[in-house]
């Protein structure tokens, strides 16, 4: 039997190696730097927001939805796929939605260099103004995972770094109904609802099961007495005002001049 401090040793080592692997991996852990994973419990708004596109035809019909529905979102575009598909990202712009910055190619940022990390985003930026005339304010890293590199390049380049508070996994493509059900079921005020019109840089991704459910997920919403909005929008809300989940070290007046 070893004696008890070998344990205590092995305990703590695990305890690191967990805080670590939680500030990476987990959408909702800000150890690592500043993170926005909802608004105040008591905003009347929720922030609808689109992953890994452009990606036609199901950009285009989602789109169409929220268009008809007069809904604004976000859209967290792979730069790739920008290039793919210019017209959809200028349709985006043109149409009020808020476009935000999803890295080139969509790689897990913590495997790659810092400079390719910065690559990523700066050329998605570039990419950005180059067609659309957008400048992102929100970063979305890849699956969530970051490390304390980011912060630093993110703050350098007036980004903020954005996760979610309500995730319905549509990716898997479980069915419409399901996607709808655990968006609705899940739906808290002040959440960030991720969403994906396209599928990493694969053109051609199915998300036929988003583009059915969106219109139910905005009935829930709705009938919910809360308005869906794009990030800024929610940032800014009243109730919204020092998030919880948000630790930053300026104060939210700056979060209102910025867009
Ligand atoms: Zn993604």
């Amino acid at each position: 039997m070893r004696p008890p401090r070998f344990h205590l040793l092995g305990f703590g080592v695990l305890f690191v190696v967990a805080t670590l692997l939680h500030a990476t991996l987990s959408p909702r852990s800000t150890l690592w730097g500043p993170v926005l994973v909802h608004a105040d419990r008591h905003a009347t708004v929720v922030a609808l927001t689109f992953d890994d596109g452009p990606n036609e035809p199901y950009t285009s019909r989602i789109l169409d939805i929220l268009k008809a529905r007069g809904v604004k979102a976000t859209f967290f575009v792979v730069g790739v796929n920008a290039r793919t598909f210019p017209d959809a990202v200028r349709r985006e712009a043109a149409e009020g939605h808020e476009i935000g910055n999803h890295t080139f190619t969509h790689p897990y940022l913590i495997g790659e260099g810092g400079r390719t990390m910065l690559w990523q985003i700066d050329e998605t930026e570039r990419t950005l103004q180059e067609l659309a005339g957008v400048t992102p304010h929100w970063f979305r890293p890849p699956h969530g995972f970051r490390d304390p590199r980011l912060f630093p390049k993110a703050r350098r380049m007036d980004l903020e770094v954005v996760e979610w508070s309500n995730m319905p996994r549509d990716w898997t493509r479980p069915g419409a109904d399901v996607i709808v059900e655990r968006t609705l079921a899940r739906l808290k005020p002040g959440d960030i609802i991720l969403l994906h019109d396209g599928a990493s840089t694969w053109h051609g991704g199915d998300r036929g099961q988003t583009v059915e459910a969106l219109p139910r997920i905005l009935d829930g919403i709705e009938k919910r007495g809360l308005r869906p909005v794009t990030l800024s929008e929610l940032a800014r809300a009243p109730g919204a005002k020092g998030y919880r989940n948000y630790v930053d070290d300026r104060e939210p007046a700056d979060l209102r001049d910025c867009e």
